[in-house]
């Protein structure tokens, strides 16, 4: 623990076995941020009360010289950052186990694929969302998906134009980022292969627009033949940052930086707050399908999105049998997280 000057005070320091520190006190200052926007809405009160305790008492045990979440109170509300972290890690880390497993068991390819609609006004923006969710029930159950396709990821993001100069300015983009699992040799035949003005039409049709939505896709292409997920994740981080960083799995959908801009609570930023509040209750943002499903389901996976955010990486019983309990509070003085038992 990192000792703080002049003082008998410890800081929590949580560092991973990679080396790399987790960044509690930078996601509850967010969301202590995004609890004061909420305060700022009509009836978002209760949310923020929430939400201002998330994550305010942690308690870990440590094992093998790191600290693992055993005990806090995160408030599960869509919008904060704090929980949000826990969700794509969570979702990160099932993600993971999925595709080892699928990859252990057949030979299969990846394919990423964007669907987008055209940017809408924040009170379009909930019909929207639900136009789209039932649109990809429509597209998953097309012959030629089926056949195509052995399973999938797939979640919904939101994001807001921040450009003042645009003539989009202020409206927003939701869309669906999706990892499709595809028999091998999906590249090379003809009838199972979808090419991206398929995947265009399929789209149009079940979102039944008259516009030509735009719709991206993507091979990941691991370099080895490896069902090692640290390659293949790296590989995936490739592919996205070769597509201009348009898309990315594997992480809760809903980005901080997307909601609130900077530091200081402003109109605009309430008035995001409000519609996607709005937009995002009780909307399930990511699922799955197919071979993934039934893996998720073999595996006992729970839920990523509401369900237990304090284990999102490893088995609870795993943790409880971790030595010593260490206890962090959050100081509203320091402005950082205060471990309790000073001896550790
Ligand atoms: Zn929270």
């Amino acid at each position: 623990m990192k000792q703080y000057p002049n003082d008998n005070i410890n800081i929590l320091k949580d560092t991973r076995a990679d080396g790399k520190e987790r960044d509690w006190r930078g996601k509850k200052k967010r969301s202590l941020l995004m609890a004061k926007h909420h305060a700022a809405v009509e009836k978002l009160e209760k949310k923020a009360e929430r939400m201002y305790d998330c994550g305010n008492y942690l308690v870990f045990k440590m094992k093998d010289g790191t600290l693992k979440l055993y005990q806090a109170y995160f408030c599960k509300a869509r919008l904060c950052p704090m929980c949000n972290w826990r969700r794509s890690l969570k979702i990160a880390f099932q993600n993971k186990k999925i595709i080892q497993a699928v990859n252990e068991r057949e030979k299969v390819q990846w394919v990423f694929l964007t669907l987008t609609v055209r940017n809408v006004e924040g009170d379009e923006l909930k019909p929207t969302m639900d136009q789209m969710t039932k649109a990809w029930n429509r597209f998953a159950g097309y012959a030629k998906f089926k056949k195509s396709v052995k399973g999938y990821f797939r979640a919904m993001e939101v994001t807001r134009n921040w450009d003042k100069e645009s003539e989009w300015y202020g409206t927003y983009h939701p869309h669906f980022h999706v990892l499709l699992c595809v028999p091998n040799g999906y590249f090379k035949k003809k009838d199972l292969y979808v090419k991206q003005d398929e995947w265009t039409s399929m789209w149009q049709k079940a979102m039944q627009i008259d516009y030509k939505p735009i719709v991206h896709v993507a091979k990941v292409k691991p370099k080895k033949e490896s069902a090692d997920f640290v390659e293949v994740e790296q590989e995936m981080r490739k592919t996205i940052l070769e597509q201009n960083a348009i898309f990315e799995v594997s992480k809760y959908p809903v980005k901080d930086t997307d909601v609130i801009r900077g530091d200081e609570v402003t109109p605009e930023n309430i008035q995001t707050v409000k519609d996607l509040d709005k937009a995002l209750a009780y909307k399930r943002l990511i699922s799955y399908g197919g071979l993934l499903k039934e893996i998720h389901k073999e595996l006992q996976l729970d839920d990523s999105e509401d369900g237990d955010l304090i284990h999102v990486d490893e088995d609870a019983d795993e943790v409880a049998n971790g030595a010593v309990d260490v206890m962090a509070y959050w100081h509203v003085g320091l402005n950082n997280y205060v471990i309790m038992n000073k001896d550790v």
